[in-house]
């Protein structure tokens, strides 16, 4: 049993350890109810557990409800609680026309990178404005977080070596790719079974592969313990709760959450 195998079972805090979670959501969704949705209540939480900081994003617009609205709920969120939320812009490619004025909009807000969900909001994996918005990250240098991306991936990779692409989920099938490109990184965001992320490990790169929560859908911990109680050493293990994340950052010049105070 390695020691973060055994701190994640004592149920203690990982002080001492980098923690940066790759994908959360802020604020309401319009299906049910999110018990903890305001940016405070998931920063106190954050410090409880000594995550450093996260890419935000919308619930608003996964199912294709106004996605400026949700950008400006995030954009609130970083507001409220600086320096622990990196926004990335959700836009939805049905509203063509409004896709780049969305993303200039909100990069002069600050936000870092840009989440798509167009499999949720009927627009198809390999439609053109998703080319479009990874040549905008390319030009910008950001991260595109998609939560399922199609089969013109590898293409873009190529094509578009600054934008950094990430799945939004466990994505095995495409993992084989971070061994040819710099530029894709893995998300374990869930569902995720222990052999699966052990199986996962091998296949592909473990300075790609980011640990994701899913919050505030789903609880930090979820994914958090089956990464902890993997047979992995723990400086695999470290790689993926933070410090891939914090390397992927450097990659983009966005300023890495500093440390709690509790923790310095
Ligand atoms: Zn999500």
């Amino acid at each position: 049993m390695t020691s973060l195998h055994r701190r994640c079972l004592l149920g203690e805090r990982l002080s001492g350890e980098v923690l940066l979670d790759c994908h959360a959501h802020i604020g309401r969704h319009s299906d049910y109810v999110i018990p903890m949705n305001r940016p405070e209540e998931l920063a106190d939480e954050m410090r409880r557990l000594n995550i450093r900081g996260a890419f935000a994003f919308q619930f608003t617009g996964v199912t294709g409800g106004e996605v400026q609205y949700g950008n400006d709920v995030i954009a609130g969120a970083c507001r409220r609680v600086p320096g622990r939320f990196l926004g990335l812009t959700m836009v939805n490619p049905l509203f063509e026309r409004d896709v780049v004025p969305e993303l200039e909009r909100c990069h002069q807000l600050g936000f870092v990178g840009i989440k798509l969900i167009t499999h949720y909001q009927g627009y198809p994996t390999d439609g053109p404005l998703l080319e479009t918005i990874c040549a905008y990250a390319h030009e910008h240098g950001m991260p595109v977080l998609n939560h399922a991306w199609g089969a013109p991936l590898e293409d873009w990779l190529r094509k578009y070596p600054r934008c950094q692409f990430i799945t939004g989920h466990w994505d095995p099938a495409h993992g084989h790719l971070t061994r040819q490109y710099d530029n894709l990184w893995i998300c374990t965001c869930l569902p995720i079974s222990h052999k699966s992320f052990e199986r996962g490990l091998r296949e592909m790169r473990i300075d790609r592969v980011m640990w994701g929560s899913d919050m505030s859908d789903l609880q930090f911990g979820v994914g958090l313990g089956p990464i902890l109680m993997a047979r992995a050493e723990d400086d695999v293990k470290r790689r993926v709760i933070g410090l891939n994340m914090l390397e992927l950052l450097a990659t983009c010049g966005i300023p890495a959450p500093p440390a709690w105070d509790s923790d310095q």
